[in-house]
């Protein structure tokens, strides 16, 4: 199969194709798992932090990619739950242990033996992969291959973020920054959340006008001001003067989540810019979100399919990841990226 394989870690700004594309010999699906054509597989910002070193994939060459949508190829020993020829998706989450405090009370998102696929497995920018057929999920009716896979990673934790902020209708919701995940929350807010005002935090033009394209009701730049003091602010970028400035612009009670697995190193001394009384005191709390739960990919992709949620996307060839990858880095974002394979 033809595949886009991480060889070495390397920095993006250092070397602009870090992914090679190759061949692989097809994968074999063993107990339990399912083969999946892939179609399409989204661009998540993960694969920075993957390729870059802050999670790095424990064994290298790896095959990235954590939003696939594909056709079920073949069955292994014991699965049953597709049929070949069913639409399939995965989603970050490859498997947990099962059997820990957190595997049984639905937050495997937060097992020990948490893997992810893409890193500590072969993931989608390759034409077959292979995955526990307990971690695939049957993708709604009406979405495109290419309009559900951005559902399954920036959806998913989106969903799980927007549920971590505790928000309620009314009440005002910042995001600062505005990508995949930040555009899907947004469409998913107007409709859950009718009479609560969404306030966009970015620090590009585009972002701002396409938040405002999408019904922001304000956007302005990372460091500005809010006209008013927010509930909740959801946290996307990979720095740390957003988190800063985030605090500054809660409410009091105000929720910071911050959905991001890993911060760059760039600009950590703006916490030493942390004045207690003005970010901190009134009771403001910090929540990070990590990995997703199945639930929130299955619930969000049903939500997805009622309101319905229909992401921006664009389209890469396989042999165009890099530039995918590098115009992520960039912030030259519109919606979601995706990688056309078959
Ligand atoms: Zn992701
Ligand atoms: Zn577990």
């Amino acid at each position: 199969m033809r595949a886009m394989i991480l060889p070495a870690l390397c920095r993006l700004n250092e070397n602009l194709s870090p992914l090679k594309l190759t061949t692989l010999s097809d994968p074999v699906p063993g107990p339990g798992e399912i083969l999946v054509r892939v179609s399409v597989c989204g661009v998540c910002h993960t694969e920075l932090d993957e390729i870059e070193g802050r999670t790095p994939p424990p064994r290298l060459p790896v095959v990235l990619g954590h939003q696939v949508v594909g056709r079920v190829a073949a069955l292994g020993p014991g699965a049953g739950v597709f049929r070949v020829g069913e639409r399939a998706g995965v989603g970050w989450i490859y498997a947990a242990c099962g059997a820990c405090e957190f595997c049984r009370s639905g937050q495997e998102n937060l097992c020990a033996d948490f893997r992810a696929t893409g890193r500590d497995a072969n993931g989608g920018y390759a034409e077959l992969m292979v995955v526990p057929e307990r971690f695939a999920y049957r993708i709604p009716d009406g979405f495109t291959d290419a309009q559900a896979a951005p559902l399954l990673c920036a959806g998913a934790i989106g969903y799980r973020s927007l549920r971590l902020s505790g928000l309620q209708n009314g009440q005002r919701l910042g995001l600062t920054g505005f990508g995949a995940s930040a555009h899907l929350v947004l469409k998913m807010v107007r409709h859950r959340y009718p009479l609560s005002h969404v306030f966009v935090f970015s620090r590009t033009e585009a972002e701002r006008a396409f938040a405002l394209e999408l019904g922001a009701t304000w956007a302005g730049d990372t460091a500005d001001t809010a006209p008013e003091p927010l509930h909740c602010i959801i946290d996307t970028t990979p720095a740390w003067r957003p988190i800063v400035e985030a605090l500054r612009n809660l409410a009091p009670g105000g929720r910071l989540v911050i959905n991001a697995i890993r911060k760059e190193d760039a600009d950590r001394a703006a916490l030493l810019d942390l004045d207690y009384p003005a970010h901190l005191w009134q009771e403001k709390e910090i929540k990070s979100v990590a990995n997703v739960a199945r639930a929130d990919i299955s619930e969000f992709l049903a939500l997805a399919a009622e309101i319905p949620i229909v992401p921006e996307v664009q389209e890469y060839a396989l042999e165009d990841a890099n530039r995918a990858l590098v115009e992520l880095k960039a912030r030259r974002i519109r919606g979601a990226k995706v990688i056309r394979i078959s």
